[in-house]
């Protein structure tokens, strides 16, 4: 018993308060769907709470229990936001699974998960109908369509149609009163190595990253936001955006399958669009898009890119070129994702403009609700000097504390003595102010002659060449050095460089034993079902190249 206790309500922090709260305080904001069918529809908080109720009506129809797993693989879209809504509120747990998984690990998620039920999109039938025998725990499949998009026959002979189950459905249900400690939803990461693993949120952590997330000094989310997520639902809930959307009650408008240059520019200006987040990758196909057809944003202002290291010079061309602020995040699935933003505080904005932009070009400083310290091989932190680099490590209440069923088995580590901080698998140094900054996977990082250099250091500066489209700096194994640099390039198209050029490039940017010792020109650069970099797979790709002099 406390020595004396609070006399404050306790409310739960609830994922039916968002929604609940939007529908009551922004009912008529809209919410656009460019979708699947091809067409954009228009909806708004009012309707999507209305509908999220038939949702949580039609599963629990269906037979779900509270604490039961509800699949999806679907693109952003208001019948996805319908679902996160109408299962987590109803006490089930949302699993989005990533539908650019290898089909085998989609089938393992989901058995691992035991989802039992799984809505989809019709993009994704025939990845369903070839998976469904192999997917055991799950009882309906439900497509989310109307019947007049109805395949007229399917392999799979029991399946429900989305808009006839919730048009079933009154709406008079009320949202139960949860315990906010109980699970919300799933989402496993991408397991580059072994299998993938899945982070169960709660309730009340997805409420506070929803409150955190939209802070100023974070992705600074307000009701007169027009907000269009790239970054997928499918993935670490589309970085928050969903809920925080709903708490500031922002409109929202979703791209669907539609995520090439052409569409998402036209959907930006149609929408009027402020503020947007994805990883690099997205941007590039964008950018491109725009420079080749001389288009400027009209209301687009401000936009997060994280998930990878933010190259500076698209960084700096989205900021010169096209007014758009960006604000380099990381994160991780285990962190709901948010961990840190940059942003520059107000002793910083007498500094020179370069110095600024070489804050802004970092990953940046918590949220309040995270902690993080950097710490050596043996658990002692390391100082806060922007030099020293260690292995990143964070806690607080939107970090995993065990991955779903491993629950016995702690990935937590101590610092200094004080137990429970997750460990990212990262590398970064942090700066008397807090500003951090990656530089490199752990397992990504360079080593050569026992020192470490930053493979995102090299990616970063080869990227502001004019005649690289991507860039990725990998190990090569070297008999005296151990490991040295190769860079793997992508040239723009029409574009050409030298080995040469490009190496001579780097010089005076970075330490000369930094420079990498070879380039290697490729068509194309392999990525991740989360759009990054495969180092993995581009180390097998170059195992027994051969530097030059070795
Ligand atoms: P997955 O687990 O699928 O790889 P996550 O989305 O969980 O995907 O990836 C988290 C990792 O992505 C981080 O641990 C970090 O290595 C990398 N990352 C995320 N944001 C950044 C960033 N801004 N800069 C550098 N690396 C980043």
């Amino acid at each position: 018993m406390p020595a004396l206790a609070g006399q404050m309500m306790a409310m739960p922090l609830l994922i039916s308060s968002l929604i609940r709260h939007a529908a009551r305080h922004s009912g008529d904001t809209e919410i656009v769907s460019k979708r699947v069918e091809g067409d954009v529809h228009r909806t708004n908080w009012g309707e999507v709470e209305a509908r999220s109720r038939r949702v949580a009506q039609a599963l629990a129809r269906l037979g779900c229990q509270p604490g039961d797993r509800v699949a999806t693989l679907a693109w952003n879209g208001y019948r996805h936001l319908e679902l996160y809504y109408g299962a987590s509120g109803s006490g089930l747990v949302l699993h989005t699974i990533n539908p650019r998984l290898f089909p085998e690990q989609i089938a393992w998620i989901a058995n691992d998960a035991a989802d039992s039920v799984l809505c989809f999109d019709l993009t994704f039938l025939p990845l369903v109908e070839k998976l469904a025998a192999e997917l055991k725990t799950v009882k309906h499949l439900v497509l989310m369509t109307d019947r007049a998009h109805m395949p007229a026959s399917s392999a799979l002979p029991q399946l429900l149609c989305y808009e006839e189950l919730v048009g079933a459905e009154n709406g008079e249900y009320a949202w139960p009163p949860l315990d906010e400690n109980s699970a919300s939803s799933i989402c496993y990461t991408s397991g580059t190595t072994g299998h993938p693993k899945g982070a169960v949120y709660s309730h009340r952590s997805t409420v506070l990253h929803a409150f955190g997330s939209a802070l100023p000094d974070a992705m600074d989310c307000c009701a007169r936001d027009v907000i269009l997520p790239v970054v997928p639902m499918f993935h670490v809930n589309a970085w928050g955006l969903p809920y925080s959307g709903a708490l500031v009650g922002a409109k929202l408008v979703f791209p669907g399958p539609h995520l090439d240059g052409k569409s998402l520019f036209e959907l930006f200006e149609a929408e009027k669009v402020t503020f947007s987040a994805g990883v690099p990758t997205v941007w590039l196909g964008l950018l491109t898009y725009m420079k080749t057809n001389g288009l400027k944003f009209s209301t687009f202002k401000r936009t997060v890119i994280g998930g990878s290291a933010c190259p500076p010079a698209m960084m700096k061309t989205l900021q010169d070129d096209f007014g758009v602020e960006v604000i380099h995040a990381w994160g991780m699935t285990e962190l709901s994702p948010l961990g840190t933003l940059s942003k520059l505080t107000s002793k910083q904005e007498a500094l020179p403009k370069e110095a600024q932009q070489r804050l802004l070009e970092k990953q940046g400083r918590v949220i309040f609700g995270i902690d993080m310290a950097i710490i050596d091989d043996d658990g002692r932190s390391l100082p806060w000097d922007g030099q020293s680099a260690g292995n990143l490590v964070v806690r607080g209440g939107w970090v995993i504390d065990s991955y779903f069923g491993h629950a016995g088995e702690s990935p937590l580590v101590t610092v200094d003595g004080d137990p429970g901080w997750f460990p990212t698998g990262d590398v970064a140094t942090i700066d008397a102010d807090g500003f951090m900054q990656i530089t490199d996977r752990s397992k990504d990082v360079i080593k050569s002659g026992g020192e470490w250099i930053s493979s995102i250091d090299l990616e970063n500066i080869a990227m502001a060449h004019p005649a690289v489209h991507e860039a990725a700096a990998i190990a090569c194994k070297h008999p005296k050095w151990d490991e040295r640099p190769l860079l793997v390039v992508v040239a723009k198209p029409g574009a050409t460089v030298s080995r040469d050029e490009l190496l001579g490039f780097f010089e005076g940017k970075i330490a000369k034993w930094q420079i990498p010792d070879g380039v290697a020109f490729v068509a194309e650069i392999p990525h991740t079902a989360t759009g990054k970099v495969q180092k993995l797979k581009l180390r097998d790709q170059f195992k027994g190249y051969q530097l030059p002099g070795t």
